[in-house]
């Protein structure tokens, strides 16, 4: 008999919170909860909250009048469901249910506002954060997330796709991204964020969008991403309008030898920092070294930036399972910048690209 996937998933979050001697975890609204449970609960500002404690039944706290959100949830076939109505005070709800723990685990992103009130009222010892025993059972995709993070990578795929007609001279950034924000929106649930950094603009990683207008000759970074089916899809790659310019044709080819670098170090048993330096390193050679300004990449699942870090420092060691972005980038100051990103999930004996996009630069 097929295990329901969240029972599974509850099964082994209790028996992390043993290990690391935690009685109770507490989730709002939020990646946890939704990887959980399945309920994908509105961020209110009434309480909803999962209990969970180490051993035993789980309650989902819910405002009465998001019963029908919450009934509808997965949620209801592992935890009981219990609602509260606009005069009782949910956290004395929360409270009772959670029994005087010494050691709680608090979702990472709760609200100040609902976490100090439970603090008061539960008045536990000890409170650590839910990644302590979330991070390392969500870190690890099951084969169901896997495919979910494949049709993400297959429609932000879809929408790269679509960029070179949206790009002419005259055109201003902010125009290009409500086009593609509309191609994201045709192919996803959601938009995620749209990055389109033409000339200039391309040198800052988190520029986003601005009034000014592409001209001939100008790369352009387009750094785009959405939601579907709750997981994340996260891709990167470089325009330009007309014939390239030497300085930034070569500038590119190496990234790309640099992000294949990247993408080849991966596999089951090396540790996260490998992969930043086998793309750094491809990087440092050309002389761009001073010029990769950030981390090579980020996991990413059902939140489009969570573990592993794929970064310098980094020893956590990869597993089959996990997904992340490759995504080394050369910023010049005040002339252009370029990205390329991929999202890759570690297999059994390698890796497997979620994005199929070609590499190069594409001259519209
Ligand atoms: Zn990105
Ligand atoms: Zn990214």
């Amino acid at each position: 008999m097929a295990i329901h996937p969240h029972a599974d998933r509850l099964a082994r979050a209790q028996r992390a919170m043993q290990v690391a001697g935690v009685e109770v975890l507490l989730l709002g609204p939020g990646a946890n909860l939704r990887w959980l449970s399945g309920y994908h609960a509105l961020p209110l500002e009434r309480l909803t909250m999962l209990i969970v404690p180490a051993d035993g039944a789980a309650a989902l706290v819910a405002p009465e009048l998001e019963r029908a959100r919450a009934t509808a949830s997965p949620a209801v076939d592992i935890a009981e469901l219990v609602t509260w109505s606009e005069t009782d005070d949910p956290f004395t709800l929360v409270a009772g249910r959670a029994a005087e723990p010494s050691t709680v685990a608090v979702d990472d992103r709760l609200w100040a506002s609902f976490t100090l009130r439970l603090q008061d009222r539960l008045g536990a010892r000890e409170w650590v954060v839910a990644s302590t025993v979330l991070a390392p059972l969500r870190v690890r995709k099951d084969a169901a997330e896997l495919a979910a993070l494949a049709a993400a990578g297959a429609a932000i795929d879809e929408v790269h796709a679509r960029v070179p007609s949206l790009l002419r001279p005259g055109r201003s950034e902010s125009e290009v991204g409500a086009d593609i924000a509309t191609a994201i929106r045709q192919t996803h649930d959601e938009v995620e964020f749209v990055l389109v950094a033409s000339g200039p603009n391309g040198a800052s990683p988190h520029h986003e969008l601005s009034d000014r207008r592409l001209e001939a000759g100008d790369a352009v970074v387009v750094d785009i991403g959405g939601i579907l089916d709750g997981y994340c899809s996260d891709e990167t790659r470089n325009y330009q309008l007309g014939a390239s310019d030497r300085e930034y044709a070569h500038i590119h080819q190496v990234l790309e030898a640099a992000q294949q670098a990247g993408v080849d170090a991966v596999r089951p048993g090396v540790a996260a920092q490998a992969i930043d330096r086998a793309a750094r390193g491809v990087l440092e050679d050309a002389g761009f070294g001073e010029l990769f300004i950030h981390r090579t990449g980020h996991g990413i699942g059902l939140e489009v930036h969570e573990e592993p870090w794929i970064v310098d420092g980094n020893t956590q060691v990869l597993e089959p399972g996990m997904t992340f972005s490759v995504e080394p980038g050369v910023y010049v100051p005040g002339r252009h910048g370029a990205r390329i990103e991929d999202i890759v999930a570690v297999t059994d004996d390698g890796v497997e690209r979620l994005n199929h996009r070609p590499h190069g630069l594409t001259v519209v």
